[in-house]
This record gives C-alpha cells, sequence and structure tokens, in this order.
C-alpha cells in the first residue's frame, strides 16, 4: 500500500473527513484491521484563509509547495491537497513534486462522467466559483459548468466561512442552498458539484432532486484507490 500525503486544515471540519473516508475505503477493500497510511500536514487555517483574503496567491502556492514537498521527503507517495479552493496554486505544488499530484478537479470530473452528467452547476467559495482554476479543469474534460447568479454566489461562500469552516451546520442554510441549487437546475443543470470540502456537512445525498458531487467524499475514495491500486 502506498502512503498518502495529505495537505489538510483547510478547514480541519473537512480534513477530518478525508481521514475518515480514506481509513474506511481502505478497511472496505482489504477487510479486517486494514486501514490507510498516511501523513497529514495540518496547516492553520487563519493563515491560508488571510492570503486568500488578501489575494497573496504566490505567497499561498509558495506555502502549499512546501508543505507539499515536506510530505514527500517524509515518504508520501501521492500527495491529496484537502480543499477545493487551494487547488487554485495546484501549478506551483505540482511543480515542485516528483511523486503524483491527484487533481480534485480529477476525482469529481470521473465522478460526473461516469453518472451521464454533462452540465453541472457549481458550489463553492467565492474564489472557486468566482476564477477559472476549476471551471476550466472541467471544462477540459467535456463538461459545461453553471455558475449561480451572483448574489447567491455570496450567499454559499459566507455559509461556508460564517458556519461551515467552523463545523456549524444550520437548518436555515441548508434550505438556502437547496434553493440555490433548484435555481442551478431550473437553468440546466443536471447534477451539482459540491465544489467546497465542507459543504457534504450541510447538503446530504439523496436531499436533492439532482444527484450531487461531494467532493470530499470523491477526492479521498480517488486517493484510497490509487494508494492500492497494482
Ligand atoms: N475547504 C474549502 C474548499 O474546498 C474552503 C475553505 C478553503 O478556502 O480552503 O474550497
Amino acid at each position: 500500500m502506498r502512503t498518502i500525503g495529505l495537505i489538510g486544515g483547510m478547514s480541519w471540519e473537512s480534513t477530518a473527513e478525508y481521514y475518515r473516508i480514506l481509513n474506511e475505503s481502505v478497511r472496505d477493500r482489504l477487510g479486517g484491521l486494514h486501514s490507510a497510511r498516511v501523513i497529514v500536514d495540518s496547516l492553520d487555517f487563519a493563515e491560508v484563509a488571510s492570503l486568500q483574503s488578501a489575494g497573496a496567491w504566490t505567497e499561498a502556492g509558495q506555502l502549499l509547495a512546501d508543505r507539499a514537498a515536506r510530505l514527500e521527503q517524509a515518504g508520501a507517495d501521492l500527495v491529496v491537497l484537502a480543499t477545493n479552493t487551494m487547488h487554485l496554486v495546484a501549478d506551483a505544488i505540482q511543480a515542485r513534486l516528483s511523486v503524483p499530484f491527484l487533481h480534485i478537479g480529477d476525482a469529481a470530473a470521473d465522478a460526473i462522467e461516469a453518472a451521464g452528467v454533462t452540465v453541472v452547476g457549481l458550489l463553492g467559495t467565492r474564489f472557486t466559483m468566482e476564477n477559472p482554476f476549476l471551471v476550466d479543469h472541467l471544462s477540459r474534460r467535456g463538461l459545461r459548468v453553471l455558475l449561480p447568479p451572483a448574489q447567491d454566489r455570496t450567499l454559499v461562500h459566507d455559509v461556508i466561512y460564517d458556519e461551515l469552516v467552523q463545523g456549524v451546520v444550520r437548518e436555515e442554510s441548508r434550505l438556502a442552498y437547496a434553493e440555490v441549487i433548484d435555481r442551478l437546475v431550473a437553468a440546466g443543470a443536471e447534477g451539482v458539484l459540491l465544489g467546497c470540502t465542507e459543504i457534504e456537512l450541510l447538503v446530504t445525498p439523496g436531499w436533492t432532486r439532482v444527484p450531487t458531487f461531494p467532493t470530499t467524499r470523491l477526492h479521498a475514495e480517488a486517493a484510497a484507490a490509487a494508494a492500492l491500486a497494482p
């Protein structure tokens, strides 16, 4: 089994889910007492969030590339970045690694394709929805991506930072997200990508009338599969 290097803490609420899903996936595949080999490097989210709000992406890229290189030195055979937003600096991270970097957009695109969905709505932080890095990644995989209108993007972003990354899950916010999803479906979305690793704490499977694609689960399952691939 390969060792997974997990760059987490963005936020730890979703990193805890990654850790749980990695271990459950390995146990389900190998049975018995098996669990995942993981090295977790959990950052202080306050530092990362300040770089995000300052638009200091070069510095953020250097920070995460350093952490990734340290994971490789520590024995990681592949590296997973446990957040959608910080994939904005995926190129800087990949440039510092000689082991594979499992991009969250590929885990998402594989599942969306497998479900036969070609038009997908995207929910995530403002950074993820309003910068091209994830939309372009999905478009290169042949998917059409629909974004919520400006007011809905603000709502989705604020719930992530004011509630979900702080472990707060509110019924009112779940209902508000359902309305945002309904509007994406009315605009033509056949499915919705939960493109922020905390959203699946709020929007659970079977709760919407179109399929949802939860990035934490999909990315962690893809990482476990890669760790066990022959
Ligand atoms: N975890 C979130 C994401 O998947 C948002 C927090 C962050 O900015 O890292 O985008």
